[in-house]
């Protein structure tokens, strides 16, 4: 009965099409009662100096648990919040509910930044700049402690005006990471032009490095010319002590994945900087 809407033969595609609309409205009426009910959460997942083990900062990970009880992944929901313009508002939530985060853990004195994800659509907010201020008052967070992530592709879109707001951005002391660098298309022309301080690797990249020497080539590559244009690096995805060895020979200054610490609550992050050492996980000499 696959073909029951068929009146053209054209009934399997409709009947996929009509399966994939219904889900499609279910899934945008979900999101609209999750906005109403506030089932969105931080999660935090720790960035760690690779050369000392201290927890540099934290990114602030947008997390849905529905009514339910299932978690849907961002991955999943922040593309279709995009289409529906809600993004604008839900990230606007996201970065003041993590700049209060983020104050609090600075007034009780750790030394931390947050890195906040910033959509495509949000870069072309025209207000963007002046959130961006409202949150840093209305918080007291101090401009230094906070980093945005951006990929290159949301950079791109409309390159002359993401680098004008980027500019603003950076004139309150403001950093600015490229998020899943080498899966958009990079430039290397615009990477010169963009005011960014740091590049973050893709995971793509870490995932197979221990098999792949093309990977250590490409992080190596990446790093050099981060580097030489005085950018730090971040490798995002370690998993096993084995990549963090090599991403750490390789010259990243940073890192972040499961093997370091995985995404968590506010409670579990400042318990588990009081209480882990991440020192003991650092390679001590360079593998080769
Ligand atoms: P991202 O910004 O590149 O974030 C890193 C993702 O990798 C996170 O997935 C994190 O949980 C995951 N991850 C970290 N370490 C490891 C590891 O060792 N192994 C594996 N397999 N994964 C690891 P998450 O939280 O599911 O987020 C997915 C994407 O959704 C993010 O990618 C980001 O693009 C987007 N996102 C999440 N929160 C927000 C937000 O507040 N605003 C916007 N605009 N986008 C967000
Ligand atoms: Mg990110
Ligand atoms: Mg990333
Ligand atoms: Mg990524």
């Amino acid at each position: 009965h696959r073909c029951k809407s068929t009146d053209q033969g054209f009934g399997f595609f409709t009947e996929d099409l009509t399966i994939q609309t219904q889900n499609r409205v279910r899934l945008e009426n979900q999101l609209r009662q999750a906005l109403l009910h506030k089932e969105f959460h931080l999660v935090f997942q720790p960035r760690i100096d690779l050369t000392t083990g201290q927890v540099k900062g934290v990114e602030a990970l947008l997390r849905w648990v529905r009514s339910d009880g299932k978690m849907v992944s961002p991955a999943d929901f922040i593309p279709v919040l995009e289409e529906m313009g809600l993004i604008t508002s839900v990230g606007e939530w996201v970065l003041l509910r993590a700049c209060h985060y983020a104050s609090q853990w600075v007034k009780q004195g750790y030394n931390l930044e947050i890195s906040v994800n910033l959509s495509a659509r949000q870069l072309k907010q025209p207000k963007l700049v002046e959130m961006i201020e409202r949150c840093l008052t209305l918080t007291g967070l101090p401009a230094e402690h906070l980093e945005l992530e951006l990929t290159e592709t949301s950079m791109l879109e409309e390159v002359e005006y993401s680098i004008e707001q980027l500019q603003k951005v950076r004139a309150l002391g403001i950093k600015i990471a490229i998020d899943d660098f080498g899966t958009g298309y990079s430039s290397l022309a615009y990477l010169k032009r963009l005011p960014v301080n740091t590049l973050k690797i893709d995971r793509a990249f870490v995932k197979e490095l221990e098999q792949d020497s093309n990977d250590i080539n490409i992080v190596r590559a990446i790093t050099q010319l981060a580097h030489s244009l005085q950018l730090s690096v971040t490798a995002e995805g370690i998993e096993t002590p084995r990549q963090l060895a090599l991403l750490k020979s390789l010259g990243c200054n940073e890192g972040q994945g499961f093997l370091l610490a995985k995404p968590m609550t506010e409670v579990d992050l400042l318990h588990h900087i009081k209480h882990f050492d991440m020192a003991l996980l650092m390679p001590v000499d360079s593998p080769d």
